[in-house]
């Protein structure tokens, strides 16, 4: 994806002004929503490195396989609870929508995930589906 590519994550920037900076370690999220949105266009990128790299090592999975054939295409933020700059945890829920590629069959995800900020950094913790 180039910097000048709409973001996945479709906060209206484009990738080299939002979370592109981000899963180049160039940049930390400032907000749990930040994190969040870096994680969701992680997985259209099937960027398995970030995906581990922000998850919080008490949760994170020993391995992640992503189904190639599942492709997210949308994002919408329905609320947020702290997981500001001066927090240390906050919440994020979302509504991620997919797509199979060889079946066209489209399917959503509504989840509360929650995060936690340690030494700087926003880390994925867990989510409750909803
Ligand atoms: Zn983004």
């Amino acid at each position: 994806m180039d910097d000048t590519d709409r973001c996945p994550c479709l906060s209206g920037d484009t990738y080299g002004a939002c979370c592109g900076p981000l899963h180049r370690d160039e940049r930390r999220a400032a907000t749990a929503e930040a994190l969040m949105r870096s994680r969701y266009s992680a997985y259209a990128l099937r960027d398995v490195p970030y995906l581990r790299s922000t998850w919080h090592p008490s949760t994170r999975p020993p391995e992640l396989d992503l189904d190639p054939d599942q492709e997210w295409r949308r994002l919408e933020i329905l609320a947020t609870r702290a997981g500001g700059p001066f927090d240390d945890d906050g919440e994020v829920e979302f509504v991620a929508r997919y797509r199979w590629a060889t079946t066209g069959d489209r399917g959503r995800l509504h989840e509360i995930s929650r995060f936690v900020r340690e030494r700087g950094r926003w880390l994925y913790v867990d989510g409750d589906v909803a």
